[in-house]
């Protein structure tokens, strides 16, 4: 079974950066102005997610 990864939800995010600088695993990266999560390199430590001020980061299993 796939381990849960974060996800963040383009029609929400902001870009306001706050995911990608506390990231510790340099998981996340800006795309067209959104933040992108690699799920290759995530290890679900929900920092993000609690970070986010919107509620834009989820974790989901892929
Ligand atoms: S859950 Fe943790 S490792 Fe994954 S993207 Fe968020 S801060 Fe980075
Ligand atoms: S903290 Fe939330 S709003 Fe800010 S860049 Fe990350 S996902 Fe987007």
């Amino acid at each position: 079974m796939e381990k849960p990864k974060a996800f963040v939800d383009k029609e929400k995010c902001l870009a306001c950066g706050g995911c990608i600088s506390i990231c510790p695993q340099d998981a996340i990266t800006t795309c067209s102005t959104k933040a992108v999560v690699n799920k290759e390199k995530c290890i679900d430590c929900s920092i993000c997610i609690q970070t986010c001020p919107i509620g834009a980061i989820k974790s989901e299993v892929y």
